[in-house]
């Protein structure tokens, strides 16, 4: 059977196992009912495993009867913590639990990739590993699934994200990079507090850590290459407990996204100068910490090149195209990405061009039909590395 057909054939067990998961989200780390969906139907079909990688990840390897290299293909499990439209066509069960980003499908259109792959492989030259992360969402659960040894031997790894933007039967492929680094910030601004009567005994952190978010925006506009892309925002400001009191601390929360590892040290560089001269030129004391999240995502040429012919094999060339534009949100297959060439790829699940699906949003939903080509996909680009390429 080619691979139509094979997806064919676990078609409805795959959307069955979708469906089960979508009703039983799991945030980061905890996807303990999910990585058991997962190994019981890699139990059904012969795969081997090995569970509890990085607390609930599982790596599955489908070795093929003739010899050859070694792809991994990536799938994440975890939901988000947040509740679902009770109006959606599948609607989670857990009260706020939602897989609103669709790692529902990642999981089960990988594990059609495996059942693929794993009947077909007497014409397989070479080891598929099948790779089922946490936590992608909150803490990252690829790097520490990585720290255990997952990518040993691996040559190349493919992994795709079904796409609120684009458009249902297509898929998208970028060479370079994709998605930013999604970096956190902090800063703490400390003054002198008092008596809202009398500023002038006082230092004001308000007002300190106002200009210092108002210094800020001439990070973007004065530091970076106008021609690159880069994001800093505020996205929390908290000081102050009643209408006559200066405060003593002000606290600046926010994200900072970058597409290439100058721009995200310059950006740091600044954000904490700025920060801190600003602050002492009100006289408050400033601590500023960047925290580093993933990665910058950037794509290998050669895996692209794979994975455009892949998808285009399912597809058909004219609904694969490549995307005009990087995203700046984060993920963390960008760290698999740094250490073994790689291909990250947007497969459409949107009804319509000018009505995106928002991610993270409880209304967020789309079709079963899209699981196959995901699947497809992956499974297409895992036999055309090990096969050909
Ligand atoms: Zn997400
Ligand atoms: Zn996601």
């Amino acid at each position: 059977m080619n691979i139509n057909e094979l997806a064919k054939k676990y078609e409805s067990e795959i959307i069955a196992i979708r469906h089960l998961i979508h009703q039983f989200p799991e945030i980061g780390f905890e996807e303990i009912q999910t990585s058991q969906t997962v190994t019981d139907f890699l139990d059904k079909l012969g795969i081997p495993y090995v569970r509890g990688i990085a607390k609930t990840g599982v790596l599955a390897t489908i070795i093929g009867d003739k010899p050859g290299k070694t792809v991994l293909l990536r799938g994440d499990m975890d939901a988000l913590a947040m509740d679902e439209d009770p109006d959606n066509p599948i609607v989670s069960k857990i009260p706020g639990r939602m897989h609103a980003c669709g790692h529902d499908g990642h999981t089960a259109g990988l594990l059609l990739a495996g059942a693929i792959l794993n009947d077909m492989k007497a014409e397989l030259c070479g080891t598929v590993k099948l790779m089922f992360q946490p936590a992608e969402e909150t803490v990252g659960g690829a790097l520490p699934m990585i720290e255990e040894g997952i990518l040993n031997g691996v040559d190349m790894a493919f992994g795709c994200h079904l796409w609120g933007s684009a458009l249902e039967g297509t898929a998208g492929y970028r060479y370079g990079a994709m998605m930013a680094a999604p970096d956190e910030f902090k800063i703490t601004v400390t003054g002198k507090g008092g008596h809202g009567a009398y500023p002038h005994m006082t230092v004001d952190p308000i007002v300190a850590a106002s200009q210092i978010v108002v210094a800020m925006q001439s990070i973007v506009s004065r530091n970076v290459n106008p021609l690159e892309s880069a994001v800093v925002t505020v996205a929390t400001f908290n000081s102050g407990s009643a209408f006559n009191i200066i405060s003593n601390l002000a606290v600046l929360t926010g994200t900072i996204r970058t597409l290439s590892e100058e721009n995200r040290e310059l950006v740091a560089r600044h954000l904490t100068q700025i920060a801190q001269g600003v602050g002492a030129a009100y006289g408050a004391q400033v601590e500023a910490d960047v925290i580093r999240k993933y990665p910058v995502l950037i794509n290998s040429d050669r895996a692209v090149d794979v994975a455009k012919h892949a998808f285009s094999k399912i597809l058909g060339e004219e609904n694969v195209s490549e995307i005009v534009a990087p995203s700046m949100g984060g993920e963390d297959f960008a760290y698999i990405a740094q250490r073994v060439p790689s291909a990250f790829i947007y497969v459409g699940i949107a009804k319509n061009v000018n009505e995106p699906i928002s991610h993270h949003h409880p209304k967020f939903a789309w079709d079963d039909k899209n699981l196959s080509v995901l699947g497809k996909g992956l499974a297409q680009c895992a036999l055309d590395f090990l096969n050909n390429d």
